[in-house]
């Protein structure tokens, strides 16, 4: 699918962890960053040091999964719990029949 998205002209950016949501004066999500890369051990940057990029967009969808460390931000933010159930988890099995 990634082939046919780039094909409609999405830009696809594989192995870039958003890392931060980003807000206009307003309050309003604009967009995400990623994160730097390239970070030596010691916390310095390396030799393939790479500053993170600001991606925007006129929407900002976050499909991040069950517990997305940006979702969990928004979700505080902007309470978007307060009409929900606290999320449950569980540790399923899956039963293969031949
Ligand atoms: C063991 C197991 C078995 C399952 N079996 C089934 C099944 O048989 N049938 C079924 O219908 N469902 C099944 N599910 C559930 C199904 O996998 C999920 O419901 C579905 O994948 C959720 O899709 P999603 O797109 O919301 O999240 P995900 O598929 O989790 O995708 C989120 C993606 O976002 C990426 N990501 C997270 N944070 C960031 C970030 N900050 N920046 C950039 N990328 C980020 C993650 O790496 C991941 O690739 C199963 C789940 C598990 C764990």
């Amino acid at each position: 699918l990634a082939t046919k998205a780039e094909e409609l002209g999405v830009e696809i950016y594989p192995g870039f962890a958003a890392t931060e949501v980003l807000y206009n004066d307003e309050g309003a999500v604009i967009g995400v960053a990623t994160g730097d890369m390239g970070i030596e051990r010691s916390g310095e940057p390396g030799p393939n040091f790479a500053r993170g990029m600001a991606l925007l967009g006129k929407y900002t969808l976050i499909g991040e999964g069950v517990r997305g460390s940006l979702a969990k931000q928004l979700i505080a933010k902007f309470d978007l719990s307060r009409d929900s159930d606290v999320q449950k988890f569980g540790i399923g099995l899956k039963e293969l029949w031949q």
